[in-house]
């Protein structure tokens, strides 16, 4: 995969995604141009709760469970490079997550969770559930017992898109275009690629596609679309006025994030409905529910504002990363569903360990494209 010393990279999509990998790639001394339709951060990132917890829900898949593992550890790195890069600040905060449970089947599965991951030699504590609300006194009676997992945290992510793009474009020569969808990716008969856009073809040695759930609409030559497909969420985020949650409470039916300036992210719903980015009625209601029923006070708390955002999905839920079985020097770094943000230092480093040193890293065997035929 490396094909020169300083390769021109073009990345299409600046999600957290295309932002993670362009900077890694410029930090790294390629040259690199992105391609974005809308603005930066402006597909699912924009919406996202930034929540990093890799062993919440992780008996669901082990291959994203381990991802995750290795991209959490990545995160203290992550963030202060895009701080210093870029002088920007960014919310990052390891407060730990406690897993809620509302019944006895819910409270035996954290026992279960808990078993597992201390085990697997993470650290965690099931708490009664007057421990539980001792820790966090906002907590409801519906609460019987919580698990408490104190490496997880959060991040704030529309500012850390934004300081990655600072970073990119002021230390490591990232250019970024704005309003420029591609349509199609091709292989010039003499070597480099080619990428059509609405404003004309660009030329370089390698591509990147990191289009989120757009990814399947931008035509490969030779190839048939990804199967990448949007799975709606929408957030809530509310001025609280309880007691300050200290860390991130995960509820049956929805998760909160406490924000330090005292407002907090109440997400998400998960809804199959194609590319409409709408928020709706009953979107906001079932969040309301599913909180307040964990939250009394929720119900009190001052609206914000409502985020809409399309996650990319795949037929097995795990990201679609590696190189392309149909066009030669062309990336796959897309399908990241509900963990794009979190997987992001991780991919990052991937993409420029394959492209730049031509080191194809194990940790690509769970998320090659290949595993799927259009890829
Ligand atoms: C409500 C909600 C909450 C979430 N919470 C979390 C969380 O707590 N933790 C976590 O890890 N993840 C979370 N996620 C998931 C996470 O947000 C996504 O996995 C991640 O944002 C995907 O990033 P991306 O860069 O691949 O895609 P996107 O952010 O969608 O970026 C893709 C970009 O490509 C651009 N694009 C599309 N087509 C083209 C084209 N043809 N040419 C050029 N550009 C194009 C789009 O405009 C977009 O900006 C959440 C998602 C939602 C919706």
């Amino acid at each position: 995969m490396p094909v020169r010393d300083r390769p021109d990279v073009i990345v299409i999509g600046a999600g957290i995604i295309g932002c993670a990998v362009a900077c890694e790639l410029g930090r790294r001394g390629a040259a690199v141009r992105v391609l974005e339709s809308r603005d930066v951060g402006g597909g699912a990132t924009q919406a996202s709760a930034g929540i990093l917890a890799p062993f919440i829900e992780s008996d669901r898949s082990r291959s994203l469970r381990t991802l995750g593992a290795e991209s959490l550890e990545l995160w203290d790195d992550f963030v202060a490079r895009a701080v210093v890069d870029s002088g920007r600040d960014v919310l990052y905060e390891r407060t730990g997550t406690l897993e809620v449970a509302t019944d006895e089947p819910s409270m035996r599965r954290l026992e279960q969770t808990r078993s597992a991951l201390l085990a697997a030699g993470v650290e965690c504590r099931l708490l009664r559930a007057e421990e539980a609300r001792a820790a966090e006194p906002s907590l409801g009676r519906t609460v019987g017992g919580a698990l408490l997992i104190p490496s997880h945290g959060f991040a704030g992510v529309a500012a850390l898109t934004a300081a990655l793009r600072q970073a990119g474009a002021a230390r490591h020569g990232v250019s970024f275009q704005t309003g420029v969808p591609a349509r199609r990716i091709r292989a010039r008969p003499r070597g480099g690629m080619a990428v059509e856009t609405a404003a004309g073809t660009l030329d370089g040695d390698a591509v990147v596609l990191a289009a989120g759930s757009w990814s399947g609409g931008v035509a490969v030559e030779g190839g048939a679309p990804l199967p990448v497909r949007p799975v709606r969420g929408q957030l809530l985020h509310l001025a609280w006025i309880g007691e300050p949650l200290a860390r991130v409470v995960w509820c049956p039916g929805c998760y909160v994030v406490p924000w330090p300036d005292g407002s907090m992210l109440v997400g998400a719903t998960v809804e199959d409905v194609g590319f409409d980015e709408r928020a709706t009625v009953a979107g906001m209601a079932a969040l309301m529910e599913a909180v307040g029923a964990v939250l009394p006070e929720a119900r009190n708390a001052g609206f914000e504002a409502v985020r809409v955002g399309l996650r990319p999905g795949t037929p097995d839920d795990l990201p679609l990363v590696g190189p392309s079985a149909s066009a030669p020097r062309l990336v796959y770094a897309t399908g990241h569903y509900r963990s794009g943000v979190l997987l992001a230092p991780l991919t990052a480093r991937l993409v420029a360990a394959l492209m730049l040193d031509g080191r194809e890293d194990p940790l690509l065997a769970a998320v090659a494209p290949g595993r799927f035929d259009a890829a």
